[in-house]
């Protein structure tokens, strides 16, 4: 389906269509402004996570609660919106979003109002019933735009056996790494060759000291040095922005200033912020 936003004021139109986004600058000559009412949604369900990951930004938790009045929240804060307003797509995460009760129901609310649902995920849900992995491969490749599976090493047997699920039923995959040390880069490299081809993108994201993480050291100049030219399936999460920056030739890819396009919303508190990485809330 074909969707298109305008915001004159902030010098933005762009277009929509089976998943990509086609963005303008009305005058070619300025940059696009900071939207107030951005094209992609991120969407915290619920803190829980059994994941244990001991660099979690999120410090999510196997002992949160659900809340179960996440669809009323989610229809109160989009419902009032024009068509114009609303984003394009949606991207839920967590904690772990499938362990929520309502998941299922939420990605369908997302995609009767018009709104593309996708959603990251740790894999561990292939370890469940197969009545459970047969309804989430079935909503995710009637309804979802796509996935982004998390390829923690500890967890490599449940994101392994996740994406398998996914590329066999033709689901968008990309796999999310988080990169910081020579490790980090190394474990990178051998998912990479493994995948290469399979998924859609290897979107990488840099260790941030927030949550549980403490260090975030990052070894950009090994992971430069070790990558050949710039693969048009490497992405780059927008916290790498400071890293590109310093040689804006060494990756082909768009330098947006991070965020303007997208914001962060805490279905719990009903919090919105600029990414998932802030900590202060936006007066909305
Ligand atoms: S899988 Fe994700 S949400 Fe869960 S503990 Fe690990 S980093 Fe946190």
């Amino acid at each position: 389906m074909l969707k298109t936003r305008i915001f004159p004021e902030h010098n933005y139109k762009a277009i929509h269509l089976n998943g990509k986004t086609l963005r303008i600058a009305l005058d070619p000559k300025k940059p696009i402004g900071d939207l107030e009412y951005p094209e992609f949604y991120d969407i915290k369900v619920t803190s829980y996570c059994e994941g244990e990951c001991p660099w979690c930004y999120q410090n999510s938790v196997k002992t949160a609660k659900h809340d179960n009045s996440i669809i009323q929240k989610f229809i109160s804060f989009f419902d009032g919106m024009t068509d114009n307003q609303k984003p394009f797509q949606i991207a839920f995460g967590g904690g772990e979003p499938t362990t929520h009760p309502l998941f299922l129901d939420l990605m369908l609310k997302c995609y009767d109002m018009g709104i593309v649902p996708n959603y990251t995920t740790n894999g561990m849900w292939s370890s469940h019933s197969q009545e459970v992995i047969d309804k989430i491969i079935k909503v995710t490749k009637e309804y979802c735009g796509g996935v982004a599976v998390s390829t923690h090493p500890h967890l490599k047997n449940h994101w392994e056996r996740a994406t398998e699920l996914y590329l066999e039923n033709d689901i968008f995959t990309n796999l999310h790494i988080i990169i910081g040390n020579r490790k980090s880069v190394d474990d990178f490299l051998e998912v990479y060759e493994k995948y290469k081809g399979r998924v859609k993108y290897f979107v990488l994201l840099p260790l941030t000291a927030q949550g549980r993480a403490t260090e975030a050291h990052v070894d950009w100049d090994y992971f430069q040095s070790n990558i050949e030219g710039s693969p048009a399936d490497i992405a780059f999460g927008a916290n790498f922005h400071p890293y590109l920056t310093k040689d804006p030739s060494r990756f082909k890819v768009s330098l947006y200033a991070p965020e303007i396009m997208s914001k962060y919303l805490d279905l719990e508190t009903m919090h919105v912020y600029k990414s998932s990485f802030s900590t202060e809330p936006l007066n909305i």
